[in-house]
């Protein structure tokens, strides 16, 4: 695999994002194998618990804006330009599909997130059980930026709130370890320098759980919020965010608004 790793040590499998020379900016190669990962661990007995992290600086700099990453997509029409039906399709799989699937592994899968996570860091980041992260954190969605209304996988209402979910996306502001810490979306903030091993201490503890026990655990809170709507709410939300896309596609012929230079200055900030 190119962009992942993928390891296991005793009842733990570690997926590991290996593109810091970009950020971990995911394009369609990397999504393939992290899936690929998620399936290994999934179907490996021996497995009880999953965790993902990212090497270098940043956990993840959300989507490759620079194209549809290692020649593979087919969101464009017969004519070389973007399809809104396409790029739907592409979506539906390779972003929302995913992130949906896993969410619902039915084994607990643990984040260790440092520095930038930003926008499509959300689709790898909200679909998980339980958040370690380091004290340099910072969470942002700025998509509204490029008039769209937040990534695919719309968590935020859920994961943080709603009045908060409107301020991540109206202002593109960053929620840093603290605040994210106190809003309970991640458990624990540690030095960058334990979090790997802050992170492998809580998914070995975790591991010495019975697997059907902590399979039914992890089934009873996600069937708790799905049949308050979450799931129907993620397919709406999908929904409005193509609306977007199709807004973009038709008045520029590309899927967002505006250049990316604002994107790339959030991206420069310390
Ligand atoms: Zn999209």
């Amino acid at each position: 695999m190119a962009h992942v790793d993928y390891a296991t040590k005793e009842r733990v499998a570690t997926i590991t994002l290996t593109r810091a020379d970009k950020a971990n900016a995911q394009n369609e190669q990397m999504l393939d194998e992290l899936h690929e990962c998620f399936l290994r661990a999934e179907a490996d007995d021996e497995v009880r618990v999953i965790v993902l992290r990212a090497e270098g600086k940043h956990f993840s700099a959300g989507h490759d804006m620079s194209g549809g990453g290692d020649g593979k997509t087919d969101r464009f029409g017969p004519d070389g330009k973007y399809h809104l039906d396409k790029l739907y399709r592409w979506e539906a799989k390779k972003y929302l599909g995913y992130s949906w699937y896993w969410r619902n592994i039915p084994k607990p899968t643990i984040g260790a997130i440092q520095g930038k996570a930003i926008a499509g860091a959300l689709n790898l980041i909200f679909p998980l059980d339980i958040l370690v992260a380091a004290e340099d954190v910072q969470f942002s969605d700025p998509v509204v930026l490029m008039a769209i209304g937040g990534v695919e996988y719309h968590g935020h209402t859920w994961e943080m709130g709603a009045r908060r979910a409107k301020d991540m996306l109206f202002t593109g502001r960053v929620f840093d370890a603290e605040e994210a810490f106190q809003i309970g979306l991640v458990r624990e903030v540690v030095p960058r320098d334990e979090l790997w091993e802050r992170t492998d201490a809580l998914a070995n503890q975790i591991a010495t759980r019975d697997s059907f026990g902590l399979a039914q655990a992890k089934r009873a809170v996600n069937q708790t919020l799905d049949v308050q709507g979450y799931y129907t709410a993620l397919q709406a939300v999908f929904d409005i965010h193509h609306t977007g896309h199709g807004n973009a596609i038709t008045q520029t012929g590309y899927p967002i608004l505006s250049d990316l230079s604002q994107m790339k200055s959030e991206l420069a900030k310390k």
